[in-house]
């Protein structure tokens, strides 16, 4: 079998770990690598572990997205509505499922690291309000669910024929693709070898011969991440070669009331202008803090500085290992997104 090779890559969500904190990135991409490896370190061991942690608001953004992809995947061409009802059943399960996962506590040498996967970075920091913040996570899962139902443009993908779904984010299920499948699919090389990983929710050819690339929010409606579709309009171009003076953007906030939901995102040349900027930006600046950027490899954790303590560390899956542990967690109230690790 091919060894696995950490290769320089960018994505959306790296960028904003990278602009985060250094350090956070250097654990995310070198200190956890390797760490499922017989001979790892325990130091990698546990980073790998941190790595696959959850967080109660990943968990409802995850238990809402998967289904909804999941059934626009394996929707019989008859269907023309979105199953509600089961992708309500599905999203009330996957949360509850990872509510029930119980693995180790801070402080626990990790020996196994595949065992933090989904687990509730809360409950691995033993918050002692953990009851409160799922009880408040739960209420927000119902509202998001509600807010998908009253959504016409949830109903929007499943009104069109498979042929105008030019892409809907890749799920691992056995009746869909394989887990390496859907990485494959999430990856594109550009012309000069730089690596992109992308996966807009879902990307439709409307009737007005136009290319709409839609992204399902399930946070606080906030400043639009209107960069982050420029990012997916510009992985869509390269992978399916759809011009992008023909595409447009639409983030969808489901905690929204019905008349706001829909965040138009125009400008995507522009956009895709400033996110090919951001890449070149970012890949010079890792390269030049690597020891060896021809290897990609990252021997010296202190050109990863760490950032002041605050609520970015409170947030952070890594802060064991940065020793800021007793920092505690924001209010849940005041707890927000943080998004995936690609
Ligand atoms: S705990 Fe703070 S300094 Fe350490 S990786 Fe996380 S954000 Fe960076």
């Amino acid at each position: 079998m091919k060894a696995l090779e950490n290769e320089i890559a960018w994505s959306w969500s790296r960028d904003k770990i990278y602009r985060r904190c250094k350090r956070e990135y250097y654990w995310a991409y070198y200190g956890s690598w390797g760490g499922w490896e017989d001979g790892a370190t325990p130091t990698q061991r546990k980073a790998r572990f941190l790595k696959k942690l959850s967080d109660v608001n990943r968990l409802v953004g995850d238990a809402i997205h998967t289904p909804i992809a999941k059934a626009l995947h394996l929707r019989s061409p008859a269907e023309r509505t979105p199953p509600f009802q089961q992708i309500t059943g599905e999203a009330n399960e996957a949360f509850e499922h990872v509510v029930r996962l119980n693995g180790w506590r801070i402080g626990d040498v990790i020996t196994d690291p595949s065992r933090g996967m989904g687990q509730l970075a809360e409950r691995y920091y033993q918050l002692p309000d953990l009851d409160e913040r799922l009880a408040l996570a739960r209420v927000k899962l119902g509202a998001n669910l509600d807010g998908l139902r009253q959504s016409l443009y949830a109903t929007i993908p499943f009104r069109h024929d498979a042929r105008d779904l030019l892409w809907v984010d890749p799920v691992e299920h056995p009746a869909i693709m394989s887990r390496n499948e859907a990485m494959q699919a999430k990856r594109l090389t550009l012309d000069d070898g730089t690596l992109l990983y992308g996966s807009p929710d879902v990307v439709v050819k409307g009737t007005d011969g136009l290319v709409h690339i839609i992204d399902w929010k399930t946070g606080r409606l906030s400043s639009p991440d209107d960069l982050q579709i420029g990012a997916y309009a510009f992985f869509i171009q390269r992978k399916l070669d759809v011009p992008l003076d023909t595409m447009r953007g639409h983030l969808v906030h489901f905690l929204a009331p019905s008349e706001h939901q829909v965040v138009p995102i125009d400008g995507l040349v522009e956009k895709v202008a400033l996110v090919r900027s951001m890449v070149g930006e970012f890949l010079a600046d890792l390269r030049a803090r690597l020891t060896d950027p021809q290897l990609n490899r990252a021997d010296d954790i202190e050109r990863f500085p760490m950032i002041e303590p605050g609520p970015t560390c409170m947030r952070c899956s890594y802060r064991e290992l940065c020793g800021r542990a007793a920092l505690g967690q924001p209010p849940a109230e005041d707890d927000e997104e943080r998004g995936e690790t690609a």
